[in-house]
């Protein structure tokens, strides 16, 4: 249920509304936005008293919200999340581009691809140091070495890193990492989502390999119900009968998302095609539908790439990417 404020209530009226409804056992998420204030009602409303608190002079409306998520829910929050990391905003007209290898492999190699994003405008690196791979015998991750490296390419660039978690138990080995992503296989963890609602740091939640849009917006709901509403969503394909590609890249859902929830959502073309050259068009096509940012895989020997190398683009390649999606993005932005 949504509460909407009329214009300019004071402050004090509004608290005492809020407290009265607390007292009746509700969490109350309040958007306060330019032009109105919302007040969200979490918990069991079934004997909250609508025509009661319609009728309050401070009260300009009050609506049932059908949806069973509600933190995510942009009846909750109408204007668009700005997720903020370092400097850098992600969302709400800011448009963010995260690039980096797939793996951590090397000092050598994290440092290098790091600088080379980074001359090419790059926001944020990427970077897996905990990998989960379909099989066990393959390359795992650098794992706590591997976010060590990538501290020390942040520190080389200033780029803010982004690297995925994969256990509860590894926690405190992120505290230091600026963006933990939860990946596609473990967008339901939710033991994992939980544990992420208690901190205070951006989390970007990748789409289910199979999972629906409310899905990917319930795992949402399991990290912001424990108080971490810095979350960004990424389409990153799901499976279909077709394996040309190694996922399906459903765009339609960036303007779906974009109705249902406030938060950003972003991209990543390299995860759903699986094919280097594939994933500049995919790209462009995501920002021009108004995808908050994208996130692609950049190796600079990816022949040897210890995981991915056929969906990462060259340093060159990322390059003129890019540009391209700056272009679009003007045009879009028109
Ligand atoms: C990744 O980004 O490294 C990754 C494993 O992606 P996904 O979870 O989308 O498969
Ligand atoms: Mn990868």
């Amino acid at each position: 249920m949504i509460v909407i404020l009329k214009n300019g209530v004071q402050r004090e009226k509004r608290d005492q509304l809020v407290d009265w409804l607390k007292e009746q056992g509700l969490g109350i998420h309040v958007s306060e936005g330019e032009f109105q204030t919302v007040l969200g009602l979490i918990g069991d409303v079934s004997n909250v008293d609508m025509e009661l608190i319609g009728s309050l002079g401070i009260v300009d409306s009050v609506k049932r919200v059908s949806e069973s998520f509600k933190c995510c829910n942009r009846k909750f929050h109408p204007e668009d999340t700005v997720v903020e990391v370092g400097g850098v905003k992600v969302g709400g007209g800011h448009f963010a581009m995260i690039a980096g290898p797939c793996s951590v492999e090397s000092e050598e190699q994290i440092v290098a691809v790091a600088k080379a994003v980074k001359a090419s405008g790059a926001d944020m690196m990427r970077g897996g140091a905990f990998k989960p791979r379909t099989s066990p015998y393959d390359f795992q991750g650098l794992k706590a070495t591997g976010i060590e490296l990538l501290k020390l390419a942040r520190a080389e660039t200033g780029l803010p890193i982004v690297t995925e978690i994969m256990s509860v138990s590894h926690l405190p080995l992120f505290e230091d990492v600026d963006v933990i992503q939860v990946g596609a296989r473990n967008m339901q963890n939710f033991d994992l989502l939980r544990e992420l609602g208690k901190i205070r740091k951006p989390i970007l939640l990748k789409r289910g390999l199979a999972n629906t849009l409310k899905e990917l917006l319930m795992s949402a709901e399991y990290i912001m119900a424990g108080g971490n509403e810095q979350v960004i969503l990424c389409e990153r394909g799901i499976r279909t009968f077709d394996d040309y590609t190694r996922n399906t890249l459903d765009l339609a859902a960036v303007p779906m998302l974009h109705e249902l929830t406030h938060l950003p959502v972003i991209v990543d073309p390299s995860h759903a095609t699986g094919i280097a050259r594939l994933v500049r068009p995919m790209a462009l096509a995501a920002a021009a539908c108004g995808s908050d940012g994208l996130i692609i895989e950049v190796h600079n020997d990816p022949l040897h790439a210890l995981c991915d190398g056929a969906q990462s683009l060259r340093p060159e390649e990322y390059d003129a990417l890019a540009r391209d999606v700056a272009v679009v993005r003007g045009v879009v932005n028109q």
